[in-house]
């Protein structure tokens, strides 16, 4: 065949198909538009997930009568018209290719009345040719997009049921409603009312917002952050590690208000969460990070899902420290943010997650009891109790149960002396390397063939994790020390379980996070075990510790340590005070 030129329908219809893949993806381009028209408030109406109709009405900027027949054109924006504006973009579109493309592959019209204009104007997408035609309109923009792929059957097969599409639209307006908190959302389906998205400012508040879109466990569970560095910020909320998914289906990265994916981001935020998550479960966030538009290059993707960062390490810094950083707060005085998952746990009823009634009680003496007890005999003088509280009783030999100003805290013994072990061997050996403790009789053990090269290959590691072993014969070690921090550890058995994971884990992770994982075994099984009964300044000394220690919150499996169970919620249980 000779070469020729494709005529300018058949490139809008190969360029749709980069566009245009199915309802949600034609959504998000209108939305888009929308927002780039500043609009306030935007209503959606789908039929038949889409696939039927799908309708955007705004009350943005509006396009003037004259430029309707532009909008549809290809190449044609109002978004950009040098490099220079390239470089800085601020706006979500500046392709000119969203318009014509979807008018390609439906019946699409388009209306709109900019606000001091007369009147509106409709121009029907398939004779962009004619002269618009009067239309009345509120100012703002109406575009209308009928039977999807009706003229490519191929493509059109690829669609899948309403209620699938209708799926994938909702999770468009989900993003682009938290991706934009300024502007209303209302969508229907199949004429009845879907979704309503109430505008952050107008008497609702950002978390009420956030609560509509990702629910009231989100906001529950989720932590504020906010982060500066190399002049970028990133604000928002990232899950608590106990409300961890099986799925990365709640991950909500907003960069300069466009929804993307990015590798660099989920795998920084994944880091950020490295010593709280277990293995196979999935954080959740929605992170808006702001920085100058020449920092980071939009134009990458036809549907502008991917973005480049001029600097992604700078980027990868801010994420993985801001979340970091946001859950070692996680301590048990960080009140406010402890409650809410105890508050899901316990009943369904949303009545029983209303805030706390501050109500004291007044403490008695248990007869084991301390000195300090005697002075918190007064009611007034239960503010003044630790945060969480004093030991009361043990549960189990596995719970310890303590009261603090607001209830009843209820501790996972081992979990709690699990994580405090984890973070002090970790600044341990962060700051002046592990403490050691010489074993009084060194201890031999007789060890596997891949344990003894396991020892010959990390003698100089595991000595600087306090496990000093000579080799004492083809298949025995003699341990002359350990961590002074696990001296009450089973010595020979923490050896084995270190090589254990030394054998398991390689070399290929990169030093730090090896070590880390090693402290956290050695914590594991440096820590009370369940089973042991304490005294109650064995407890107390435990709750003391926990308030001081870094994320003591969680254990270093994620699980929560420790629990809140207020009067409130216990009045509820026993349908006290109503
Ligand atoms: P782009 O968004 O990349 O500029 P589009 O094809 O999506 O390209 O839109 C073409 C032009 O039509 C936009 O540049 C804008 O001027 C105008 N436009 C589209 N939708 C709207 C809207 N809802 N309100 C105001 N103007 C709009
Ligand atoms: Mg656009």
């Amino acid at each position: 065949m000779p070469i020729r030129k494709l005529g300018s329908r058949l490139i809008n219809q190969i360029t749709a198909g980069e566009v245009v893949e199915r309802p949600a993806s034609v959504l998000r381009e209108l939305v888009e538009n929308s927002l780039d028209a500043g609009a306030r408030r935007l209503q959606i109406r789908a039929e038949e997930g889409g696939r039927r109709r799908l309708v955007v009405t705004d009350d943005g900027c509006g396009i003037p009568r004259d430029e309707l027949a532009l909008a549809l054109e290809r190449h044609a924006t109002s978004k950009l018209a040098s490099l220079e504006d390239f470089a800085r973009l601020r706006t979500l579109g500046f392709r000119g290719e969203a318009l014509p493309s979807i008018a390609t592959v439906s019946r699409l019209t388009l209306t709109s009345a900019p606000p001091g204009a007369a009147r509106g104007h409709r121009l029907e997408g398939d004779r962009p040719a004619a002269a618009p035609q009067p239309q009345p309109h509120p100012p703002g923009t109406t575009v209308e997009v009928r039977d999807l792929f009706y003229n490519t059957p191929p493509r059109r097969k690829f669609l899948r049921g309403a209620a699938t599409e209708w799926k994938h639209i909702a999770a468009v307006l989900r993003a682009q409603a938290l991706a934009h908190p300024q502007a209303a959302f209302e969508a229907q389906h199949n004429g009845r009312a879907a979704l309503r998205y109430p505008a952050v400012g107008d008497g609702t508040a950002e978390a009420d917002r956030l609560e509509a879109i990702l629910g009231r466990a989100f906001v529950e569970q989720s932590l504020p952050l906010d982060a500066q560095a190399d002049g970028m910020r990133l604000t928002g909320w990232a899950g608590m590690p106990t409300y961890s998914r099986s799925q990365a289906d709640l991950q909500y990265l907003f960069i300069n208000g466009r929804v993307v994916r990015d590798r660099t981001a989920a795998h920084a935020v994944r880091q950020g969460y490295a010593d709280v998550l277990y293995g196979g479960r999935h954080p959740c966030y929605a992170l808006h990070l702001e920085m100058p538009p020449e920092a980071v290059d939009v134009n990458v993707h036809p549907t502008k899902a991917e973005v480049r960062f001029r600097d992604a390490r700078a980027v990868h810094r801010l994420l993985a420290r801001a979340v970091a950083d946001g859950i070692a707060g996680l301590r048990p005085d960080a009140a406010g943010h402890d409650a809410g998952h105890f508050r899901a746990l316990i009943n369904e009823n949303p009545q029983a997650a209303a805030p706390a009634r501050p109500r004291r009680l007044p403490l008695r003496a248990l007869p084991e009891a301390d000195d300090a007890l005697a002075v918190l005999a007064d009611a007034d003088a239960a503010a003044a109790l630790p945060p969480l509280g004093l030991a009361r009783a043990q549960l189990h030999d596995i719970y310890i149960l303590a009261e603090n100003a607001d209830g009843l805290v209820l501790v996972d013994m081992h979990a709690a002396h699990e994580r405090i072990a984890y973070e002090r061997l970790k600044s341990a050996a962060g700051a002046d390397g592990i403490r050691v403790q010489p074993l009084l009789v060194p201890q031999d053990l007789e060890l596997r063939p891949e344990e003894m090269a396991c020892v010959e290959e990390h003698r100089e590691l595991l000595r600087e994790l306090g496990l000093e072993a000579d080799i004492a014969g083809p298949d025995r070690v003699r341990l002359r020390s350990i961590p002074s921090l696990l001296a009450r550890a089973d010595a020979p058995q923490l050896l084995r379980d270190v090589l254990a994971d030394l054998i398991a884990h390689g070399r290929t992770r990169r030093v730090r996070e090896r070590e880390n994982e090693l402290l956290s075994v050695m914590a594991c099984h440096g820590a009370a075990r369940a089973g042991r009964r304490l005294s109650l300044p064995e407890m107390d000394a435990l709750l003391r510790d926990m308030e001081e220690v870094e994320r003591s919150g969680q254990c270093n499996h994620g699980r929560p340590t420790w629990v809140q169970l207020s009067v409130a919620q216990l009045d509820k249980l026993f349908l006290r005070g109503r």
